[in-house]
């Protein structure tokens, strides 16, 4: 695998979609994997852009032909990270971002342990309960599930490396790239050219 793995999870709410999409924006060299899903689009979703839209059948023959590099079940959606298109970039030495929940991240993280895990965090639970709210985009059940699904990703957020603070969404993305940018610095991934170059 030649480029990087980033993976950005934490609650729904928390603002991974806005920031990743902010990210990719200002960096179209580093590829945004787009997931499929089972859930219906919104009125600010395109097919093939922010979603593969498909049904069950089809996200259940795309599990039983491992099509997937992760995949879970979030308030009665399927999600799955198509895994062709991911490995890829990577092989072509492209760096990638999922933005995905965190059980599919704790999935890739067993099978990619050197990715780079960040648990997107909103500044507090009022803040969080106000955007899940404000988005208008929901039944008042499903805004409910999402809450409680969300208050259950935080104890696992001990299991990332990095902690990405958003209380603002142009001050969440510097610290994106300040992360990805120390990372494609850390000696680790880089000893492979220094050896190739200088030590041959
Ligand atoms: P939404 O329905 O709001 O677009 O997404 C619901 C949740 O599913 C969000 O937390 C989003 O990050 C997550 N999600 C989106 N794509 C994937 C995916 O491919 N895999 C997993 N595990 N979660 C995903």
């Amino acid at each position: 695998m030649k480029g990087n793995l980033f993976v950005v999870s934490g609650p729904s709410g928390a603002g991974k979609g806005t920031i990743c999409k902010a990210y990719v924006e200002k960096h179209p060299e580093v590829y945004l994997s787009i997931s499929a899903t089972t859930r219906k689009p919104r009125a600010e979703d395109a097919d093939g852009v922010t979603y593969f839209f498909i049904d069950e059948d089809q996200f259940r023959a795309g599990i039983a032909k491992d099509a997937f590099l992760e995949h879970a079940v979030y308030c009665d959606n399927y999600y799955g990270t198509p895994k062709e298109p991911v490995m890829k970039q990577l092989e072509a030495g492209r760096d990638v971002i999922l933005e995905i929940e965190s059980d599919g991240a704790m999935q890739v993280r067993s099978h990619f342990p050197e990715g780079v895990f960040i648990f997107v965090c909103p500044p507090s639970i009022e803040e969080l309960n106000r955007r899940l709210e404000g988005r208008g985009s929901e039944t008042p059940e499903e805004i409910q599930a999402r809450l409680e699904k969300a208050k259950s990703e935080f104890p696992r957020a001990k299991k990332y490396n990095y902690m990405l603070m958003n209380d603002d969404v142009d001050a969440a993305v510097q610290r994106l790239e300040a992360i990805i940018a120390a990372e494609k610095c850390y000696m680790p991934r880089n000893i492979e050219f220094i050896n190739k170059e200088f030590l041959k």
